[in-house]
Parts: structure tokens; sequence; C-alpha cells
């Protein structure tokens, strides 16, 4: 890790400190519905205020129109959430930072949505300038939101004197970097999700890196009409056959399994079948992988010195055809290898599911966590990089 600049090697002590964090938490009716990401940013708050530091936090919160206040985006809620946690007050800032100059003179603030201001995703200059004025150190711990090559996670790091990354960033590039960094054999990945065009990149990635991919949901779909079976009335993408046929070449040529699902669980006129792959007729529609596919999986699973996780294998969302992902989940958990998992809906479904405690690594990035994978440089890792 010594090729990097981190906040525990950084003299911060009774300085201003800017620091972004991904507070982007679910929200329903203005209620947050889950506080893993506050939880996960609070490590670094903590350490910050032991240091007698000055700290100013920023971050983005859905994705409102850029220019205007949108009550529905604000981070209020989060502020005050924050404050609890840690009991102690966190000055919330209405002014989202750069329109009013951040002057540090509480002890911590937290202010309102990044991405209220104009400028802050095409990474603006002169909103970076603002940003960073009065700052001493600039500290990035925001994973979720390293890929992009916004204000408040790239451009802002120009302006200021020293940036450094964030217990929780040094964290995740520690834990990511273990899956491709001697890792125990066989490795294995599961894809899955909803649409073949999203993790394209991701699976041409992999086939270079590991011994098999196991393949399910909405993508296995796409996988089966390349290999000539009917889906039916499933998701699928057509535009995508072809790639789905180059990837399945490519395995064969890397010697990597790509097993697909031989049995899977389809709804028809709301009836549910587990049919065979062959026997998909044209009304029905593909909603989970079948049983005797998740027995295969699950010796796989069994077998891999490294497993890697993205994307359910079936609609878990609905307790019918939640079984695919369920095994999946219960399988990774207790498996020998190295467990590494990430993507929004995956964490649900392995907080669903089983122990999530039970999984060596869960990443807080979902786009960023693909992005890692597929082997790509990403904006927020790169200015913390020493030169
Ligand atoms: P992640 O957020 O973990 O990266 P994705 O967003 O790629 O995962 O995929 C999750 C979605 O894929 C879920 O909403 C799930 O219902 C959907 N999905 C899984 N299998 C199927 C399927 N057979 N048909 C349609 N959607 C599916
Ligand atoms: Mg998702």
């Amino acid at each position: 890790m010594n090729h990097y600049r981190e906040l525990v090697n950084t003299d911060i002590q009774g300085k201003n400190v800017l620091l972004r964090e991904d507070l982007n938490v679910p929200t329903d009716n203005n209620e947050i519905i889950n506080d893993e990401r506050i939880r996960a940013a609070i490590p670094t708050i903590q350490y910050i205020l032991s240091q007698n530091a000055k700290l100013s936090i920023i971050s983005h919160f859905g994705r409102p129109k850029s220019g205007a206040f949108d009550k529905k985006f604000s981070l209020k809620i989060v502020a005050e959430r924050i404050s609890k946690i840690i009991n102690k007050e966190v000055y919330f800032e209405e002014t989202p930072i750069s329109e009013k100059s951040p002057d540090y003179k509480n002890d911590i603030t937290l202010y309102e949505n990044t991405r209220f201001l104009k400028g802050e995703t095409t990474g603006d200059d002169n909103l970076a300038k603002k940003m960073a004025k009065n700052c001493d150190v600039f500290v990035m711990d925001a994973f979720g939101a390293c890929h992009r090559e916004h204000c408040s996670t790239f451009t802002v790091s120009k302006y200021s004197p020293v940036t450094c990354g964030g217990l929780l960033l040094m964290e995740e590039i520690k834990n990511l970097d273990k899956i491709f960094d001697k890792p125990k054999k066989p490795i294995l990945a599961i894809i899955g999700g909803a649409k073949i065009s999203t993790k394209l990149t991701v699976l041409r990635e992999l086939i270079n890196k590991v011994n098999a991919i196991i393949i399910g949901g909405g993508i296995a779909n796409t996988f089966l009409l390349s290999s000539d079976f009917s889906v039916g009335n499933s998701l699928s993408e057509k535009s995508m056959i072809e790639n789905a046929k180059e990837i399945i070449k490519l395995a064969a040529e890397k010697n990597v399994l790509l097993p697909l699902p031989k049995d899977v669980v389809c709804e028809n006129q709301n009836q549910i079948y587990v049919k065979k792959v062959g026997d998909v007729n044209e009304n029905d529609i593909i909603k989970d992988i079948g049983p005797k596919t998740s027995l295969k999986y699950k010796k796989l699973i069994e077998e891999a010195g490294t497993i890697l996780w993205n994307g359910p294998v079936g609609m878990f969302e609905k307790s019918s055809f939640e079984s695919g992902t369920k095994n999946i989940a219960v399988s990774v958990c207790k498996s020998k290898g190295l467990s590494i998992a990430g993507g929004g809906d995956t964490i649900s479904a392995v907080q669903k599911f089983s122990n999530i405690n039970e999984i060596d690594y869960v990443s807080t990035g979902g786009g960023a966590f693909l992005k890692f994978l597929e082997g790509q440089e990403l904006p927020g890792i790169e200015i913390i990089k020493k030169l």
C-alpha cells in the first residue's frame, strides 16, 4: 500500500480537513431505510476528529437536477444520523459548499448535496477551486463514487494542498486487490443481474483472470438465446446475442468454465413451473435458476479458492423466485475460499438470505466495484497515488 497517500500517514493535527464521503443512502418518504453507507464512513470521521482537526464533509445524495435545490435530495437527515451515531453535534450547512467560503469554524460540518451545484458532475475547475478554499488536506473516502470524475471526487484535489485516502477507501483497495493479487485458485466469478449490456466489459475482463464464471439472472437468458434455446417472454437483449457468443468462444479458448443454467423457474399466466432449459415455451418467463442448476453451482462454490460475486441469479425480490439467489448467498457464506461481494442488489440479497459477516469482504461500491473488476483506472483512486 505504500504507493498510496493514506490519511493515517498524513499530519492533520489541528488542520482544516475536507472529507468526501459517499453518504448516498436509500430513503423512503424522506426516511433513511439503510444506513450502512453512513456507518462505513464513521471510522474515518472519528479518526479525523481525534486529531483535533476541523472537519467539513461533502457528499452527493441521489440524482437531483443540477443547479437547483430539491428537498427530496437534502442531506439534512444524514447530518442528524451521523450526529446520533457519534453522539456529537454535526452542524448542517444548508448552502452547498462553494457558494459561501468554507470557514472550518465548527468541529464538524456537513454541507448540503454537492449535486445541487452546477459544475459538480462535469468536474468544473472553478467550482473545485471554491470547494478547496481554506482546506489544508482533502481526504477522499467515497469508494462508491470513485469511478466518477466529478468535482468533489476528483477535480477538487487539484486545488487542495494535500490529498490522501480515508480509512474506508484504503480498506476497499486492500481487499479488492486481494482478488487478483496471488489469489487462491480456482477463482470463481458469479455474475448475475438483469442486463448483459451492463456486465459485458466485466465478463470480457474476467475471462482473462478467473477459472470459472457462473452466469445467472436475466443475463443468462441472452446466453441461452445465443446457444439456440428459446427463452419465451423472458427478459433478454437480442442485440447482445453476438456478444454472448463471443464470450462463450473466448471462455473456451482460455479454458474458463462457463456453465449456463440447465433448468429454470418460469412463470406462465400466474403459474410457476420448473423446466429444463430445452422445454421453455414461447409464453414462459424465466425468473430464476432451477434446483439442478443450483446444486451444480453450489459444488463450484464449495470447490473455489476465491469467489467474486456480483448480481442476483433470479428475481429474488419475490419469494417464488428467490431460491437460486438464496442458495448462492448461503453457499458463498459457508465457503472456505476468500469471498468478496459487491453491487447494490447483491448486498440486499446477502442481507436478506444470510449473515453478511460471513462474507470475507462486502464492497460498498456498485458501479465502482464493477469498474474496479474491469481493471479500469478509477479517478478517485488516481488522486491518492504517490507520483
Ligand atoms: P447489482 O445491483 O448487485 O449489480 P443488478 O442491478 O445487475 O445487480 O441486477 C439486479 C436485478 O436483476 C434484480 O432487480 C433482479 O430482480 C434482476 N433479475 C435477476 N434475474 C432476473 C431475470 N431472470 N429476469 C429479470 N430480472 C432479473
Ligand atoms: Mg442494481
